[in-house]
């Protein structure tokens, strides 16, 4: 995601007001509270006047003191309770645009996730998130106050002189000109700040995800490089946008500064023509004194939205990426379950725009149970094809249809939960190992659990683990082999109890004992399921009742082994060198 794609849209204030909307009545009360503080702050002078004045009478001077403790117990407490209600709003803000985030962000389309960085999006829903905080303090209660003040104070003046208010406006314009041109450059250097930091999670994830490979290469010094230069230009962009604050908070207090010489100017000659007395100037300039403080805090919260606002852009960003619609979970099908019927007709699809196609009108169908086998060399579509069925991505043209309905039809998340998937090199999650097993079907009994472990082989497995099935795995738990790891995503498939089962190279680094008992396993699963693998073993795919050939986004051929041994030249040859090759 660049900026020179950022779509246009809603201006980001609407959406902070909508994750702002839910707490206002919390901010307002916190609000409240710190004018009220403020207040009984102002009050302290008068208190402190009375008492002096009232030095001779000793029980005023008892009341007094008593009525001063109070002030500052309540000024305090008050105190207290306002800071901590704003916080813990501004904290709620935080959590709900979290919350939202990291909803939306499940539910991305894969398409919009294959062309995002990881680490990118990840910092918006860390990092920006955390910006909103002071946008809702500093900035929303700041205006709020600030401007209730200001605007009491310029009615106040204007009460007093209409004219001299006028001539404290023009300087209070000729600053907002310049302001006008301040501010926008905070938030291009907050955006830029922020993206900076995007740029080092992205950074962050590409080596820590491939540690070893780093390492090996001997490249740490050239990533480090990468990583400081995002570190140095997030704050390269910070120091700018803190020039940029720091200037705009002088300009409005050097207007101020202006407005008291001017309004003195003016004010001094129309006292000169009677036009006014020296009291109702001595007066207005007190109010411009007062201007002074309203006025700095509201350029503040303006200042400090501009961050929060690159902020928001960033959030909005991830907003407006594709997602799936949110579809109620589905359960399970019911036990014995009908199997799936599955047909491609001339499906043409690419991965984007801009990319060539990749399936050129892929027609082929699977009747319900048994099992096809998807051969053909690397790259021609095969996992595409899986892709395509769990709908991670759509057709550009031609019907993909299961059970005689157009995949569009189907709910996706009751279309998802009719199959079994176990894509090529799946992952292992951080967690038990029986949160991996059940990561489809948490409901699974034991038995089923104990059953289906045994048919894929990881019974040594759970027996050697320090705990079994509880045994902690993948990050930060026992690593487990590139063997393993396909048993244990077979096993997962599995215990879903699939419709349709799909398996992409599934099998492809287990040795040839193992091998053989899954590739019996899965014999006996095509009895009541469709199964659909992508091999390249010979055993598995001379097993398999139908055989479709594919080769550069085509299907070549469909046929069992003897039927296309003889017809097609390319399943011939692979199946003299690849498949015997790999099959030890
Ligand atoms: P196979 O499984 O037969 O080896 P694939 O279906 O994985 O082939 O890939 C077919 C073609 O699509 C390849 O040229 C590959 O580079 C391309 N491709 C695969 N996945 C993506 C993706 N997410 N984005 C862009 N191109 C992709
Ligand atoms: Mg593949």
């Amino acid at each position: 995601m660049t900026r020179a794609d950022t779509p246009t849209g809603p201006p980001p204030w609407r959406l902070l007001l909508g994750y702002v909307r839910p707490h206002r009545w919390a901010l307002l009360a916190g609000a409240v509270l710190s004018l009220v503080t403020g207040a009984t702050g102002l009050a302290l002078p008068l208190v402190a006047r009375e008492l002096i004045d009232d030095l001779s009478h000793d029980r005023a001077i008892g009341r007094a003191l008593l009525l001063m403790t109070a002030l500052v117990v309540a000024n305090a407490a008050l105190g207290a309770v306002g800071s901590y209600v704003l916080r813990r709003t501004a904290e709620s803000v935080v959590l709900g645009a979290r919350r939202a985030l990291s909803s939306y962000l499940l539910r991305l389309r894969v398409a919009a996730v294959d062309r995002s960085e990881p680490g990118d999006l990840m910092a918006r829903i860390t990092s920006d998130t955390t910006l909103l905080r002071e946008v809702t303090t500093d900035s929303l209660v700041g205006l709020g106050t600030g401007g209730l003040t200001l605007v009491a104070t310029v009615v106040m003046m204007g009460l007093v002189d209409p004219v001299l208010l006028g001539v404290t406006m023009a300087v209070v314009f000729g600053a907002g000109t310049v302001l006008g041109v301040i501010v926008p450059r905070i938030n291009r250097a907050s955006r830029q700040a922020q993206d900076a930091v995007g740029a080092m999670g992205a950074s962050l994830e590409r080596v820590l995800g491939a540690l070893r490979t780093v390492k090996a290469s001997g490249a740490e010094q050239r990533e480090e490089r990468t990583l400081h230069a995002a570190a140095e230009e997030s704050w390269r962009q910070s120091v700018r946008a803190a020039k940029w604050s720091a200037a705009a908070g002088n300009t409005a207090g050097l207007a101020m500064q202006v407005a008291f010489i001017t309004v003195l100017a003016v004010g001094g000659a129309r006292v000169a023509t009677g036009a006014i007395d020296v009291g109702t100037l001595v007066a207005f300039l007190l109010y411009v004194f007062y201007l002074m403080s309203p006025i700095q805090s509201v350029v503040g919260a303006i200042t400090q939205y501009q961050t929060g606002a690159a902020a928001l852009g960033r959030i909005q960003e991830a907003l407006r990426l594709p997602a799936e619609p949110r579809s109620p979970a589905a359960g399970l099908p019911a036990d014995g379950a009908e199997p799936a019927a599955l047909a491609f007709t001339g499906v043409r699809f690419r991965y984007a725009d801009d990319l060539p196609y990749v399936h050129h009108g892929v027609t082929f169908a699977v009747p319900p149970r048994g099992m096809t086998a998807f051969v053909g060399p690397s790259g021609a579509g095969k996992t595409t094809v899986f892709s395509l069925i769990e709908r991670f991505y759509d057709p550009e043209s031609g019907t993909i249809t299961l059970d005689g309905r157009d995949l569009a039809d189907w709910d996706l998340a009751r279309l998802r939960s009719a199959i079994g998937y176990v894509e090529q090199d799946a992952p292992v999650l951080s967690g038990s190992l029986r949160d991996n097993l059940l990561l489809g079907n948490p409901e699974t009994d034991e038995d089923t659990i104990t059953r289906v472990v045994k048919t894929t082989r990881l019974d040594g497995l759970v027996a050697r683990l320090p705990d079994g099935l509880d045994t902690l795995v993948g990050h930060r738990g026992t690593k487990l082999s590139g063997g393993e790891r396909q048993r244990v995503a077979i096993a997962r498939a599995l215990l879903r109890r699939p419709r349709l089962l799909l398996l992409d190279e599934a099998t492809s680094q287990l040795d040839a004992v193992n091998e053989a008992a899954l590739r019996d396993t899965v014999a006996d699963v095509a009895r009541t399921t469709t199964v659909l693998v992508v091999a390249h073993r010979l055993s598995t795919v001379t097993m398999a009742d139908r055989i479709v050939v594919m080769d550069a986004g085509r299907v070549r051929a469909v046929g069992t082994h003897r039927e296309l041994v003889a017809a097609d030249p390319l399943y011939a040859e692979l199946a003299a060198t690849q498949f015997l090759a790999a099959a030890d």
